[in-house]
């Protein structure tokens, strides 16, 4: 049986949250204009959401993960690790603005890069902002590198990172505390992806620039490439 396991919506992508307004930073690369070297969205997130939450995690169209007031606080008070709380901006259809206590629940945790025996492999990259292209997983049961993990509880494995995995001790958290919103998925049986190749965005577009100096460190021959380090 696998140790983590994916977290994925229960409801129907109908039921998704969307944005009131997206605003972004971005950086075109010098190398080609169809590339963003930087595109980050601001905080907080401006959401259309009802005035109650449905569901005790909810989640937007993009994958962004939200949760109620009821869900942070019991969170922050486990030793679980790899995330962190940012405030939300909720708007209703009518772009009006209303007060409301759900917060995004930021994953910030690392699982390392998918091992290349899942079919993961860079397929193109950009020389100048290093944009890459990967193919796709086929054997999803073989995405997951231990060595690589920061071993928090939360985390997302490159170059996937809208697809956030838990540990197995935080979804028996879930199912004990009976929030709604929320299934697993074991690593192993995770669907295909949508298209044959997966081109995350920028780790410094991702997360803040801290966080993603901290995981290139990790590694930085296979970042910047061999000539950046000499
Ligand atoms: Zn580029």
């Amino acid at each position: 049986m696998d140790k983590i396991v994916a977290m994925r919506s229960s409801e129907k992508s109908d039921d998704f949250l969307t944005y009131a307004k997206i605003n972004v930073v971005s950086e075109k690369c010098a190398y080609d204009p169809g590339h963003f070297a930087l595109e980050k969205w601001q905080r907080p997130l401006k959401v259309i959401g009802s005035v109650r939450p449905f569901t005790d995690f909810e989640w937007t169209v993009y994958g962004d993960l939200i949760v109620t007031n009821e869900v942070q606080k019991k969170l922050a008070k486990t030793h679980f690790t790899g995330f962190r709380f940012q405030p939300v901006d909720f708007f209703s259809t009518t772009k009006t603005p209303f007060g409301r206590d759900s917060v995004e629940l930021e994953i910030i945790g690392w699982g390392g890069r998918a091992r290349k025996e899942s079919g993961v492999e860079i397929i193109e990259e950009c020389p100048a902002c290093k944009r890459r292209v990967f193919s796709a997983y086929d054997d999803p049961g073989k995405i997951f590198n231990a060595d690589e993990w920061d071993g928090s509880d939360l985390f997302t494995i490159w170059p996937m990172p809208r697809t956030y995995f838990v540990s197995k001790d935080v979804r028996n958290w879930i199912a004990d505390n009976e929030f709604t919103g929320v299934r697993f998925i074991e690593i192993s049986k995770l669907p295909p992806t949508a298209g044959h190749t997966l081109t995350p965005r920028s780790l410094e577009s991702l997360f803040d620039a801290e966080i993603a100096k901290r995981i290139k460190e990790r590694d930085p021959d296979w970042w910047y490439g061999n000539n950046q380090k000499r």
